[in-house]
């Protein structure tokens, strides 16, 4: 069974410190999501802004469609959650996967 959490050949180790999601918001964010018509790069406008301890949260969570219920944390979670804010976090995923954000990432959701 594939482990998720096994980062690509030439990313660093640390990406499997991290097997947890941790509310840092950057998947709802980064990724373009059709059933949402959430362009690429620009946070969800379901996403409720950061709160310390907390996190970056779904406001609609129960209730939340099929492509986020089936999304599942994994070695992208190691490279982008430590970083310090959501912009960051957001650009790093997009990186992460060759891809150019179209907005303003995230705008008002830091950190
Ligand atoms: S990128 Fe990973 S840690 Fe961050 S919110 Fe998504 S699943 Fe959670
Ligand atoms: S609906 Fe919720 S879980 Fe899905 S992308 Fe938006 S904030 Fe994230």
């Amino acid at each position: 069974m594939t482990d998720l959490f096994s980062a690509p050949p030439g990313l660093p180790p640390r990406s499997t410190l991290r097997r947890d999601c941790v509310a840092c918001g950057a998947c709802c964010s980064a990724p373009d999501i059709t059933a949402l018509s959430k362009p690429l790069g620009v946070a969800c406008r379901h996403l409720e802004a950061f709160q310390p301890g907390v996190g970056c949260l779904c406001r609609i969570y129960a209730a939340r469609p099929p492509v986020c219920r089936s999304y599942a944390p994994d070695w992208v979670c190691g490279e982008v959650a430590p970083l310090p804010t959501l912009e960051a976090r957001t650009q790093r995923f997009l990186d992460l996967y060759g891809l150019e954000g179209g907005g303003a990432p995230a705008g008002g959701l830091s950190p």
